[in-house]
């Protein structure tokens, strides 16, 4: 049943002001699919870089308002990354954003008493699947790093057969075959490469092989197995020199590398070291996406291109936001189902420490909250 407007909750939508950030949190279908429950306020301009321009969020219920009034009239703040300076919203409000594993922005947002319903910590259970921008996004990264990567090359992907000769396919590998690892893989197959992953997890073998593509290092034992969550463990030092080497002698045979090993809460693990390199073919490109992490090869930088031997080391940090427009739908489908979940059953958002997915976000923060503001 509708909420008379007057009860609804107000949310505030803000434009994302990081360097290269095209993407917005909430699109205009979104807050139409949301309007019985919920107001809407979006920032001027807050769409404009992924294709939604403001008359389309008025067409859709919303109001266009500055920055500074949807920070103080929202109860709600919706964003994708992190807020920066000037953009903690006021004491008693609640922001929903990435940001969740800064401890500066933790540390800030706990001073306001602000609650940060951070979108790291959506649980990876079925009922929060399509709440999971982790998965959304690392998806659009993993598409989006193979042409990247096929755009730095000096060859083709496929096999090319003409009166001037035949070209080979190229030789492309995912290390890590988790969500980016998996598109990146299903990419590089519909563009004809000659596609291998591999991971340290065995269950990932069957999800590489029904793409078509080889699991590397089938007969090397030297995985770190799965931990809670689906998520790979962690290796030993010895773990970690044997497979870099194991890997190496892989790698030279390959002139496109996307890398996409992630461990949650950790660096990434180092896969390839400045010796691999050296036994790569110069001209060949690696993408890691592991790269604000620490990346996965030694030399990554994050967003610079680092040359070393001829090989080219690409450390992009936000391939979604080249394609900002269907990221930005995927992402806003995320917070629609995130929201559509906390009102389902009030005009305010129902978070309850008893309810798994509330509670994970929440991370304790209630008691702590509740605690600085009454200090
Ligand atoms: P991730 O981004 O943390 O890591 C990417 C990949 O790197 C993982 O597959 C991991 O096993 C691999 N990796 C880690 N260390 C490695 C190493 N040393 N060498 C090679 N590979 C290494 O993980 P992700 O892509 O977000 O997801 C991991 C798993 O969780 C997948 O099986 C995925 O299907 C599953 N998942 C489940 C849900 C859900 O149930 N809602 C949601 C998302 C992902």
């Amino acid at each position: 049943m509708p909420i008379d407007a007057s009860n609804r909750i107000k949310i505030g939508v803000l434009r994302e002001r990081a360097t290269g950030e095209r993407r917005v949190a909430l699109i205009p279908a979104d807050i139409r699919r949301l309007d019985s429950k919920a107001t809407f306020v979006v920032e001027s301009g807050a769409g404009r870089e992924a294709g939604f321009d403001d008359d389309t969020y008025v067409g859709a219920g919303a109001r266009i308002a500055a920055q500074r009034e949807i920070l103080e009239i929202s109860d709600v703040i919706v964003k994708i990354k992190p807020p920066g300076v000037g953009e903690i919203p006021f004491s008693g409000r609640t922001l929903v954003s990435l940001g969740g594993r800064d401890p500066y922005v933790v540390d800030a947002l706990r001073k306001r008493s602000v609650i940060h319903l951070a979108l790291e910590r959506i649980p990876r259970t079925t009922r929060a699947q399509a709440m999971d921008v982790l998965s959304s996004q690392a998806s659009i990264a993993g598409y989006a790093s193979v042409l990247e990567g096929a755009r730095a090359l000096g060859i083709l992907l496929p096999m090319l057969t003409t009166a001037a000769g035949t070209i080979k396919p190229a030789r492309m590998i995912a290390l890590g075959a988790g969500v980016a690892g998996l598109q990146a893989i299903a990419t590089a197959r519909r563009l004809g490469a000659v596609v291998h992953g591999f991971d340290v997890r065995a269950a990932a073998r069957e999800q590489v092989e029904s793409l078509g593509a080889r699991f590397a290092l089938v007969d090397t034992n030297i995985g770190a197995g799965e931990s809670a969550g689906g998520y790979a463990g962690e290796q030993t030092i010895a773990q970690q020199v044997q497979l870099r080497r194991a890997l190496s002698t892989h790698l030279a045979t390959m002139q496109l590398v996307i890398a996409t090993a992630q461990i949650p809460g950790r660096p990434a693990p180092v896969l390839i070291d400045r010796e691999t390199l050296g036994m790569m073919k110069p001209g060949s490109v690696i993408v890691d996406l592991a790269a604000e992490t620490g990346g996965n090869c030694e030399v990554t930088r994050p967003d610079e291109t680092i040359t070393v031997n001829g090989v080219r080391v690409m450390g992009p940090t936000n391939l979604p936001s080249l394609v900002a427009s269907d990221a930005s739908r995927l992402f806003s489908g995320n917070i629609r189902s995130l929201l559509a979940y906390l009102l389902e059953r009030s005009s305010r958002l129902q978070l309850d420490a008893s309810d798994p997915i509330s509670s994970a976000l929440l991370d304790g923060q209630l008691t702590t909250n509740l605690a600085v503001a009454a200090a």
